[in-house]
């Protein structure tokens, strides 16, 4: 996860304020003095961080700050705040047309993450019942039509495309005016990018944006590159006019900066970021969230909102419901594993929690996504009366289970203990709440 290094620097310094009853001006400016150099070791702008610093300062060393009873937690208060402000201050959505199609240019040097986030936030807008028209207008890149295409088929997108025959310019044009004429409610034009920043496609992207007058223009830009990154959208802001800018490879060990920079340099927000190559990697940018998980107060906000997405509410109704009158087969189970799945790695949800990197071992944590597989394929090679009485599973049906999904017969047997186990915690605790609500007089 990107920000480490910072995020632990800056919570070393805080907790260092946090537990002091009486806080000095020199204890904030030799705090101030860390997070500074921790700021400019994760690679933020230095003249953000100079701006940064110094609101902080005059807003921390402040008698209300300093003379309150909890003078650290105050400091802590405003660190948070203006890293807030820093990155934007509120969440900015994406812009919607006052009549459908919403067209959105997606801009951004090769390798940036271009194709896939258009993918990704196609699949996004998809969630909430809205239709995306894709549209090819990469004729330079080889296979990158292709490349389009093939993520539209994973998410159930339509992509539009003339080959690479045909100039860009058309491409988009065509491509907008069949998304209105079939009442898409968003289309996506997947631009071309170069490896650098050069006049002609800079000209050429002039030239889309003049015919297709799109309703936000995206930047995206790989957060690995850093202060590259953060030049690359000044540059872009400058000559095109963007709306947002999409930050991608948040997953890796970056060090953050670019995401702490890119709105103070080009006054442009940052509405998603990317982390990961899987077409759920993606989050909208809360700049108070992302403060923080900087910070290590956790974001439980988003960690509910992906819960949310990725729990289907009837089902879990039903769970509940089979928890109850005790009716729970390794059919839920299965479901119930692939629901974990839909939220993304262990690892990442619990970073999403108050404090996690101080617990020992989350870092190391390494859900054995392989394991899990082979739970399913166990699960899998059951015949359905299996799932519902696992009692029947005898030894000649535990061999051919095994045989079925290339496990052994040790793996059957103990994922039916697992099983086993899991339903008598079930029983128990609906005797608990049931003899709970009688001790209360509810029936
Ligand atoms: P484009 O040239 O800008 O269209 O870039 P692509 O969409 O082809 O992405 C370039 C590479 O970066 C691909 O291998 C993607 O899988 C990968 N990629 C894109 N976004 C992310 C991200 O958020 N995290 C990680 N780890 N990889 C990404």
């Amino acid at each position: 996860m990107a920000f480490e290094g910072l995020s632990e620097r800056l919570q070393s310094v805080m907790s260092k304020l946090r537990g002091k009853g009486k806080v000095t001006e020199a204890d904030v400016k030799e705090a101030m003095r860390e997070v500074r150099l921790a700021l400019l070791e994760a690679d933020v702008n230095f003249k953000v961080v100079k701006t940064f610093i110094d609101r902080v300062k005059e807003r921390a060393v402040g008698q209300e700050v300093l003379k309150s009873l909890t003078p650290g937690q105050q400091v802590i208060k405003v660190v948070h705040e203006e890293l807030t402000v820093l990155m934007g201050g509120e969440q900015v959505k994406l812009n919607t047309a006052p009549k459908s199609p919403t067209i959105i240019m997606m801009s951004g040097l090769q390798g940036a993450g271009k194709t896939t986030h258009t993918g990704k936030l196609a699949k996004l807008l998809q969630k909430q019942n809205r239709r995306s028209l894709l549209v090819a207008a990469d004729v330079y890149r080889p296979a990158a039509i292709k490349q389009l295409q093939v993520l539209g088929e994973q998410i159930g997108a339509p992509v539009f495309t003339l080959g690479d025959k045909e100039s860009p310019v058309k491409i988009a044009t065509e491509g907008v005016a069949k998304a209105r004429a079939e009442g898409f409610d968003y289309v996506f034009i997947d631009t071309a990018g170069r490896l650098h920043i050069d006049e002609e496609m800079m000209d050429e992207l002039r030239q889309i944006k003049a015919q297709t007058e799109p309703h936000e223009i995206l930047l995206v830009v790989d957060s690995m590159t850093g202060q590259d990154a953060v030049n690359v959208a000044d540059h872009f802001n400058k000559e095109l006019g963007l709306t947002g800018v999409v930050l991608t490879k948040l997953d890796g060990d970056t060090r953050g900066g670019a995401a702490l920079s890119v709105k103070s340099v080009t006054d442009c927000p940052i509405k998603f970021v990317g982390l990961g190559e899987k077409m759920d990697a993606i989050e909208p940018f809360h700049p108070d969230r992302m403060a923080s998980r900087i910070l290590g107060m956790g974001d439980v906000l988003s960690l509910i909102e992906k819960a949310q997405s990725a729990v289907d509410e009837e089902k879990a109704r039903e769970l509940q419901k089979k928890m109850r009158t005790q009716s729970f087969t390794l059919d839920d189970f299965l479901d119930q594993i692939q629901q974990m799945k839909n939220m993304g790695p262990l690892e990442d949800m619990l970073a999403m929690l108050p404090g996690a990197n101080k617990l020992k071992g989350v870092k190391d944590l390494n859900i054995d996504e392989k394991k899990i597989g082979r739970i399913e394929a166990v699960i899998r090679s059951m015949t359905p009366s299996e799932r519902e009485q696992p009692e029947i599973i005898n030894a000649n049906r535990r061999k051919r289970i095994a045989l079925g999904s290339g496990t052994s017969v040790q793996e059957v047997n103990r994922l039916l203990k697992q099983f086993e186990d899991m339903k008598k915690m079930m029983k128990q605790m609906a005797q608990m709440t049931k003899s709970k609500k009688k001790r209360k007089g509810f029936k």
